[in-house]
């Protein structure tokens, strides 16, 4: 039982809680004491064992050299906000529509294809449409990587910011090669070669500087030299990728957005990256499953097949699979139905698991207490934006030392939202909650992801009461 399991651990010298997560070296110390073997299996590990007792394997080609054959590549657009990254996908998305007929008009479904011609050749590119490294981080933290190259826009009048730099790390650290697109170059106060100046310090030398990185000047706005950005980005892959895939296989690839129609039900943009998804095929996503009913591509048209690099949306699923997350076909519906329940119950277990790691301010005070948190991280809401701001006032004033960190990592005016809930169990944060109630399923949602949200109708009340979390419960000084 938990107490005797606190005991033990404590006689080993870790002091917890029952309620408190451990680290895989702590459940191994606890295995030994106990006389168990504790084999750490990650979720990717576990899911990779679901698969393979089926006689399925995500992430490799079947078949030998001959049978790979080259596939577009992949690319996300990131950059610092209002540089001009969604500009940038408009404008090359209405300027490139694949070899249609006048009057296709692009719809958002998550990722697009364009085409371009290089050296006299046809070459594809297909863009994911959610521009920015939130998005390209979350896929990579569920172990999936999309993107083969990544376009960096940098505002010529703006140069280099920090969610450029943020950017550039988030491509390094996946390994993604980088082509700059200095963008706004139409603007009259636009300084592009301090661009290649200040990223060149980044490690991003220009190629005619005699490093390996392509810049593009272009205008999103003014729709000039898109076509060198496109062909930037062919060079770049043809360069420094090997980019192919076999299309004769089963079909796999991952999920880019998915939700639910209320006409057609659960939807899925899916991304295939090896084999050809056709209408009919037995697919699992995830933990939804389901047969292909119907694809549409980027113009809202039926078709009946997709290739390596295309984007497809999907219908036919039994429920919304998460972004970020793989399609794989299978065999049969059964197949498809038992791959899926697995996962659903693994996840529901998972969720579970999580629910009883409550985040709230006795929480915090303890770990505090034990030296192992020194930042308690808030969201503020409130009634109207005069009660937040003096809110954070306030509580800037809070004298903590250099101790503890107090940080307000979001605000805003309004009732508390499924998305409050979502960042402060990414972050681990509280919810201050100022004359105002969740909405929506925020409540509920809070209760699953173990975040406290505290409600409060008189300003000095949350302070002394996040003040006393704060203060008493400092460190002694010796
Ligand atoms: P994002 O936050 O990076 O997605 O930036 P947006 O695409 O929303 O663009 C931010 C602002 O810059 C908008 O007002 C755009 O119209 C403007 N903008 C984007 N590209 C250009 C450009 O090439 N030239 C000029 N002059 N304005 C641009």
């Amino acid at each position: 039982d938990p107490a005797a399991l606190v005991q033990m651990l404590f006689s080993l010298g870790e002091m917890v809680t029952a309620t408190e997560s451990v680290n895989d070296e702590t459940f191994e110390l606890l295995g030994d004491e106990l006389n168990y073997v504790v084999q750490v299996v990650s979720p990717e590990d576990e899911d990779r064992e679901l698969l393979e007792s089926f006689d399925l394997e995500f992430g490799s080609d079947v078949g030998d050299e001959g049978d790979l054959v080259a596939r577009p590549p992949v690319v996300t657009v990131m950059g610092h906000v209002d540089h001009g990254k969604t500009k940038l996908l408009d404008a090359l998305r209405q300027a490139n529509v694949v070899a249609k007929e006048a009057g296709g008009i692009t719809q958002h479904i998550g990722a697009y294809q364009v085409a371009t011609e290089v050296d006299g050749d046809e070459r594809r590119i297909t863009f994911i449409d959610t521009p920015g490294h939130e998005a390209f981080t979350a896929m990579r933290a569920r172990g999936a990587q999309a993107t083969d190259i990544a376009v960096l826009v940098v505002a010529a009048d703006d140069g280099v910011m920090p969610q450029t730099v943020e950017a550039l790390n988030h491509a390094k650290a996946a390994g993604v090669p980088i082509v700059v697109a200095v963008n706004k170059i139409d603007v009259e106060a636009a300084d592009p070669q301090k661009v290649r100046g200040q990223l060149s310090e980044y490690g991003l030398v220009p190629e005619e500087y005699g490093g390996d990185t392509m810049f593009v000047d272009v205008s999103a706005k003014a729709e000039l030299n898109l076509d060198g950005l496109l062909e930037a980005i062919v060079l770049t892959a043809d360069a420094s990728l090997d980019l192919r895939a076999n299309p004769d296989q089963d079909a796999q690839g991952l999920v880019v957005e998915a939700h639910l129609d209320r006409g057609r039900g659960p939807v899925a943009t899916v991304l295939v990256q090896r084999g050809t998804l056709r209408v009919g095929d037995s697919i699992v996503a995830g933990p939804a499953y389901g047969r292909v009913r119907a694809m549409l591509d980027e113009y809202g048209e039926n078709i009946e097949a997709a290739d390596p690099s295309r984007p497809a949306m999907v219908l036919g699923l039994t429920a919304v699979p998460g972004a970020g997350q793989n399609f794989i076909v299978v065999d049969d519906d059964r197949m498809a139905r038992q791959i899926a329940e697995k996962r659903e119950s693994r996840e529901r277990a998972a969720m579970q698991a999580k629910r009883r790691v409550r985040r709230t301010l006795e929480d915090f005070m303890a770990s505090m207490e034990k030296g192992k948190s020194q930042e308690l991280n808030l969201i503020l809401k409130g009634d109207v934006s005069g009660s937040v701001e003096a809110l954070e006032d306030s509580l800037a004033k809070i004298d903590v030392g250099d101790e503890v960190n107090l940080r307000v990592i979001d605000r805003g005016v309004g009732a508390i939202t499924e998305t409050n809930v979502d960042l402060a169990a990414a972050s681990d944060a509280i919810i201050i909650g100022f004359n105002v109630r969740p909405q929506g399923k925020a409540t509920e949602m809070a209760d699953k992801e173990g975040v406290e949200i505290r409600y409060y109708s008189v300003i000095y009340q949350a302070i002394e009461e996040i003040e006393a979390a704060l203060k008493g419960m400092l460190k002694p000084e010796y």
